[in-house]
């Protein structure tokens, strides 16, 4: 059996206590003899700051480099706001993204049924919905230069942003969301704004070029931005693989994760290309979530993000989609069980802590079998 080698990155705030639980549930799969792992550790954040004056170390990095993947957790809180620009705990985030070259997110979007009635849509809209976003993360307006605010001297300043996008980056970020759709439902809708954006009008040509000559066995429709926007909260079940830019990515990403009722539960992934040599596709996984501050070592965070963040790692880095599958049949297991987190439970209602959270799911692997 490979041993996958992992780096785990713990982070801040809540970040140590729901990644306790993700190596618990590692712990389980090699007891279990489902798979094997060679773990590493070590700092990001304002817990690298502390130790070391920077967000991440290079030797961190080098780890990072190193691994088959990366599990991050969360970074950042209140006791680092003042820590210098380029040390804050964010940056250690977004040079694990640039220099990983991490340019296609994948965010999922899954409502289980048992937590249908958290969302603020009506159950049947939700219930059961199981979409994946597939963002451009590297590109687009919030690189594209010029990126400037001018003084025009009479009162007035003009602000740029610059939308750019060449026919290799349309053309990768498509190849994911293609390949992604072939071991799903077998459909792609990519979305721009042809209408009025010429960035738009060329990335509709090129998803269009690579569908019609690498991937026509998959179903490709065109959605304007604004009007997914819109059939995302009136109808999101007719979705399987959204591709789309990084503006209209985050944007619309955000309103896929409201749909499932909480951040608690929302795992995330961010891949860079494959390297021709070795085979290899540098990844990195995590919870949409933050370091939660508010709620940090009390015991109460919900783990489900950050171990359904090892299910993606199983599933799109490893090739164990039946490990994956299991994972999350114990989450949906747990969940139909009653078992709730404060986060996720109604009012009044009994809750349970982070790590009765995790051993429940543990518990729930060995029956779903
Ligand atoms: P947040 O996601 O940390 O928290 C928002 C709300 O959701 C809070 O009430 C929190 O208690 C709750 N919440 C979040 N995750 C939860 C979980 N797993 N279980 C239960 N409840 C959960 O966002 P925020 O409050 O805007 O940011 C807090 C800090 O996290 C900031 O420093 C921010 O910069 C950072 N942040 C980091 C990341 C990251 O590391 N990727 C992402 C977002 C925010």
């Amino acid at each position: 059996m490979a041993t996958h080698k992992l780096l785990l990155l713990a982070g801040d705030g809540i970040g140590p206590e729901v990644m306790a639980e993700v190596k618990r549930v590692i712990a389980y799969l090699e007891e279990a003899g489902l798979a094997s792992f060679a773990i590493e550790e070590d700092l990001v954040g304002g817990c690298a700051y502390d130790a070391h004056k920077v967000a991440i170390t290079d030797a961190a990095m080098d780890r990072a480099k190193a691994a088959d993947a990366v599990m991050l957790a969360a970074v950042g809180g209140p006791k680092w706001a003042d820590v210098p620009y380029e040390a804050r705990p964010e940056a250690g985030l977004l040079r694990l993204r640039k220099d990983l070259a991490l340019f296609a997110n994948l965010r999922p979007a899954i409502c289980y049924p048992a937590l249908a009635d958290a969302s603020s849509l009506k159950r049947e809209v939700v219930e059961g919905l199981d979409l994946l976003i597939v963002r451009e993360l590297t590109g687009g307006v919030y690189f594209g230069e010029p990126k400037t605010i001018t003084d025009l001297g009479n009162g007035q300043k003009r602000a740029i942003d610059t939308q750019v996008y060449e026919t290799y980056e349309i053309e990768r970020i498509a190849r994911v969301a293609f390949d992604l759709a072939r071991t799903r439902r077998n459909k792609v809708t990519s979305s721009e704004k042809h209408n009025v954006m010429r960035s738009g009008v060329l990335w509709k040509e090129v998803v269009t070029q690579v569908h019609d000559r690498e991937y026509k066995d998959v179903e490709l429709e065109h959605n304007l931005a604004d009007s997914l926007a819109m059939q995302l909260v009136r109808w999101p079940k007719q979705y399987d693989v959204i591709v789309t830019d990084n503006l209209f990515g985050d944007i619309l990403s955000d309103i896929a994760a409201m749909l499932t009722g909480s951040l608690g539960m929302l795992p995330s992934a961010s891949l860079g290309a494959v390297d021709e040599k070795t085979g290899k596709r540098s990844a990195m996984y995590e919870p949409v979530h933050g370091s939660a501050p508010d709620i940090a070592g009390k015991g109460l965070a919900n783990p489900i993000a950050m171990i359904g963040s090892l299910g993606m790692a199983m599933r799109y880095s490893f090739n164990q989609g039946e490990v994956a599958d299991r994972i999350d049949a114990a989450i949906a297991k747990v969940l139909a069980d009653g078992k709730r987190t404060a986060d996720i439970a109604p009012k009044g209602t009994p809750t349970v802590g982070t790590q009765e959270m995790g051993t429940a799911i543990i518990e729930a692997m060995q029956s779903v079998a």
